[in-house]
Formats: structure tokens, C-alpha cells, sequence
């Protein structure tokens, strides 16, 4: 009903009292101001990933208002007197937009246009896009971001006043960075880490290109609200795709690697595992210890198994000069990413620093080693290329203001150096697909069948917690994703990163 009054009244203030002198008004601008935006920052397919809103605000311009007017919209309760000193009122809440919609069209002191909040609230990819200017995507890319199409212009008069009717919407906004992130595959991701995932990230690349087709890492946070996350003790800003961790076992797959390429053994090597073994004063138990040990196993069957007598042997054998080598190969302990500043590039130790006794921590991924899970993924892929390395990647194109193509990923080469052979990668892929059909990493597989091949592990921490790793490819004849999954503090490798890849999965190649 107030509504209604407002506006015949307002509609009588009009038609009686005109004319306001527009013209004159409209003579008088001074300076135009320009209300900029931002680049987008979109999926492989296009789609804007940030949830850009477009939020309607009403200006208020008291000089273009009769007394009348003003005495309405006070009674109205839509400003208060003491607001027209000022040269124009902003009003962003809605019931109160609502009202001034209604009169916008008899009053030329009454401007109301959509304003962009550059991120909403369903927004994906938080960690890798980052905040503008401050981390991720948004700023190695500010200086391409933030040249600002002006996507918006609102011409102001002498004193500042909105001058309605100048509002004029220009470009569609499809300039900016294109990453390879798949929108369907990272929302699917995000969903099923928010159900599952405490703590802890997950990279899924195409297993033939090294595109990032999703990254997700937990405690998630929302850009458009960021200040609540900021002094959060779980450290939901980080982005733990990219932070260093104590591998586990998915580093035998190194280990395995070296002792492969340098010939010092073969996947029916028969080694014998009683439960421990002892290494410069340190006593190291496989997981079979409480059985009494593995015994008689392969080395094939020890990948599979997770053995870590037989990997602490073969370690002890292929030396750590050779161990650091190989890891670092597999690029290993440095940024796999040109793309995101604050990656970090974990830490592979100089073998000098290697005192005989780290022997045995080093062999199963314990001890000095930390390696991210952007890296492990890297080093499942070079596996799944047949030893070749290829490098990861994140942006797929980019278009300046102008419409410009000034990036294509089309035009680039991600392969990097031969790691390992083309025979000792099948031999490798061999065992991580007996680890899926019948060794550690069982729980990998989706429901009835068994195609995937990966490696868990299961890093201590010296506290009695563990993370829990799984690094895979699926399906294994035909490799089509990569997933690295850490879970901090999460469990162990078998029994909770393996189901997740099974879910993630099961998730993907069922849209
Ligand atoms: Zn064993």
C-alpha cells in the first residue's frame, strides 16, 4: 500500500509540477567516471566459474529531487533527511529497491542499475582462482585482468549525481582467462570432497594432455566472504594441491623406478619379507608384521602390497644418490605450475645431507621427503605416458580486452624429458594394476569391475595420525584421468583415499 501511495503520489508531483529541465541538467556534465570490470576467468567450455552476481543499487540523487520527493521517500523510510547532503545515496537493500524500481520512472533523481559482485556465492575452484590481485589465477593474471574493458559506464553530473538514462552496457564480458578445468568434472569433485573431505586436495588431470581438469582442496573458503575465513586455525585459504607433504608409499613408486631403469632388479625378484627389517639401528615393520611378514613375495608383488622390507632393501641397494636422482626426474620437490604463485615446491633433500640410517625412511617415503599432490599426480602421468614427462597445465587461452587470442595452449608443448623407459613404465603400470586386482589399492575399483591401477599410501606422522594418499589412472587400457587424492591426517591410503578414487570415478564418467 505504501508502495502504491509513493508512487501516485509521486506520479501527481509529476504530471502537475513538470517539467524538470533535463536538457539543462544533462549540459552540465563535467567528467564522465567510468565503472570498470574485470576479466572473467572461465571453464575449458566457457562457462564463468566465479558465479559472477549481478546485484541491482539505486542512486539517489537529492538535487534532481523536488521537496516534495524527498519528503516522500523520508516517509517512505528509504533515507533519512540528513542523507541529502550528500551528492547522491547508494541503496542496495532489496525491499527498499523494490519500492524505488516503481519510481524510477517519473523521477530523473532515482537511477537504479545492475552492479557486478565479481564473485557469488556458488563460485568454483576458489583456491586455484584466488582473490583478485592477491593469489591463484587472479593474480599471475591481474595485469591481463585488470586492463577493464569499461563494461559499464555511468556518467555523474558536476556534483556527482548519477544523470539517469547514462547508463550504458557495452562488451558481453567474455575476455579473460580461459583455464582447463572441466566445470562439470570440479563441481562433481567439490561436491563429493564436501561430503568426504576434512582436510585435503584433489588434482585430476586428462591422462593424455596434463590439463588440469579439476583442483580442489579442503576446508574450502568463498571469496565473497572472505574476511570470515581469513583467521580460521584449519587454514581453509590454502591450497593443499599445492602444499608439501610426507609422500608414503606412493614414493616406491621412485624407488621402484630407480631400480628398474639402473637394472638393479626385475618384477620376479623373489625377496623374503619376515616382518621388519633393520636399517643402521632403526627397526622398520611392514604392514604384514603382525602375520609374521610377507615371506617369499616378488617385486612386482611387493608394489602391490605395499611391502616395505623389500622397497627399504631395494632402496638400500639402488643408494640414495641414485633414489634423490629419480625423484627429481619426476620433478620432484619443484613447482610443476608456471601458473599459481603460491605453489610450493616441496622438499627432496641433497643426498649429502642423507645419513646411511635415512636410508630406510627415504626407501617408503618417510622421513625428510615432502612432495605435493599437484606432483604426485605429475609423476603418475609420466608413468601413464610411458615414462615420457609431460607438464601439467592450468590455463588453456586467454583473450585480452580487445578480443584478442594473446595465449593458446593449442600452440604449445608440455613435454618435458624422457624419465623413464618406455618398457620399465609397462613394467611399472603392471604393478600398479596388481595393487587394484588383488594388493593394497583393491578398493580403487569401481563396483563389479576392475579397471583402475594406482598406489596408496600412508604417511606417519610421528603422532599416531597419518595421511592417506591414492594415486591413480583410469581406465587402465585406456587411460583417461589422472587423480592424486591427500587426505591430511586422513586415514590411511587403503582403506580411505582407494574408496574415494572409486567414488570420484564412479562420479566422473557418469555424466
Ligand atoms: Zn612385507
Amino acid at each position: 500500500m505504501l508502495v502504491l501511495i509513493l508512487v501516485l503520489r509521486l506520479f501527481f508531483i509529476q504530471i502537475v509540477e513538470r517539467p524538470y529541465l533535463y536538457e539543462k541538467a544533462l549540459s552540465q556534465w563535467m567528467r564522465p567516471e567510468l565503472k570498470s570490470t574485470r576479466g572473467g576467468i572461465f571453464s575449458r567450455n566457457g562457462v564463468l566459474l566465479l558465479d559472477t552476481e549481478r546485484k541491482k543499487v539505486a542512486f539517489i540523487s537529492p538535487g534532481w529531487l523536488k521537496d516534495d520527493e524527498k519528503n516522500l521517500l523520508i516517509e517512505g523510510e528509504i533515507i533519512k533527511a540528513d542523507d541529502f547532503k550528500q551528492p547522491f545515496i547508494k541503496i542496495t537493500e532489496p525491499q527498499k529497491i523494490n519500492i524505488l524500481e516503481k519510481l524510477e520512472k517519473i523521477s530523473p533523481g532515482i537511477v537504479i542499475y545492475n552492479e557486478i559482485e565479481r564473485y557469488g556465492e556458488e563460485a568454483l575452484a576458489t583456491h586455484l582462482i584466488g582473490l583478485a590481485g592477491k593469489s591463484g589465477i587472479e593474480k599471475k593474471y591481474d595485469a591481463i585482468l585488470s586492463q577493464s574493458k569499461k563494461n559499464e559506464e555511468i556518467f555523474f553530473d558536476g556534483i556527482g549525481q548519477p544523470i539517469k538514462g547514462s547508463i550504458r552496457e557495452k562488451d558481453k564480458n567474455n575476455w579473460g582467462v580461459y583455464l582447463t578445468i572441466d566445470e562439470k568434472i570440479q563441481k562433481k569433485i567439490e561436491e563429493i570432497m564436501d561430503e568426504e573431505v576434512k582436510k585435503g586436495a584433489v588434482v585430476v588431470l586428462d591422462a593424455k594432455t596434463g590439463e588440469i581438469l579439476a583442483m580442489a582442496s579442503r576446508p574450502n573458503f568463498k571469496q565473497k566472504f572472505v574476511e570470515n575465513f581469513l583467521n580460521d586455525p584449519d587454514s581453509p585459504l590454502l591450497n593443499r594441491a599445492l602444499m608439501p607433504y610426507i609422500p608414503g608409499s606412493v614414493f616406491k613408486l621412485v624407488v621402484l623406478s630407480a631400480a628398474l631403469e639402473e637394472k638393479l632388479s626385475d618384477l620376479n625378484e623373489v625377496f623374503n619379507c619376515p616382518g621388519f627389517i633393520k636399517v643402521g639401528g632403526n627397526i622398520f615393520k611392514c604392514t604384514s608384521y603382525k602375520n609374521g611378514g610377507h615371506g617369499q613375495i616378488t617385486l612386482r608383488d611387493a608394489l602391490a602390497y605395499s611391502c616395505n622390507v623389500v622397497f627399504i632393501e631395494l632402496g638400500r641397494r639402488v643408494g640414495k644418490e641414485k633414489i634423490i636422482e629419480y625423484a627429481k626426474k619426476y620433478g620432484l620437490g619443484e613447482k610443476v605450475l608456471d601458473e599459481i604463485p603460491e605453489e610450493k615446491p616441496g622438499n627432496v633433500p641433497d643426498p649429502k645431507s642423507l645419513y646411511y640410517q635415512d636410508l630406510g625412511n627415504i626407501s617408503i617415503g618417510q622421513g625428510k621427503i615432502q612432495i605435493t599432490p599437484i606432483q604426485v599426480a605429475k609423476m603418475m602421468l609420466t608413468i601413464v605416458n610411458d615414462g615420457q614427462e609431460i607438464n601439467p597445465h592450468v590455463v588453456k587461452k586467454i583473450i585480452n580486452k580487445d578480443g584478442e587470442v594473446v595465449f593458446d595452449d593449442r600452440f604449445v608443448d608440455y613435454r618435458g624429458n624422457r624419465v623413464i623407459s618406455k618398457e620399465n613404465a609397462d613394467k611399472i603400470k603392471e604393478t600398479l594394476r596388481a595393487a587394484c586386482l588383488y594388493g593394497s589399492a583393491v578398493k580403487a575399483n569401481l563396483p563389479g569391475e576392475s579397471k583402475s591401477a594406482g598406489k596408496t599410501g600412508t604417511a606417519e606422522l610421528g603422532d599416531n595420525t597419518t595421511h592417506a594418499w591414492f594415486v591413480g589412472y583410469y581406465p587402465y587400457d585406456q587411460p583417461e584421468y589422472v587423480v592424486s587424492i591427500l587426505l591430511e591426517r586422513g586415514g590411511s591410503g587403503p582403506s580411505n583415499a582407494a574408496p574415494l578414487f572409486s567414488k570420484i570415478i564412479r562420479e566422473i564418467t557418469n555424466f
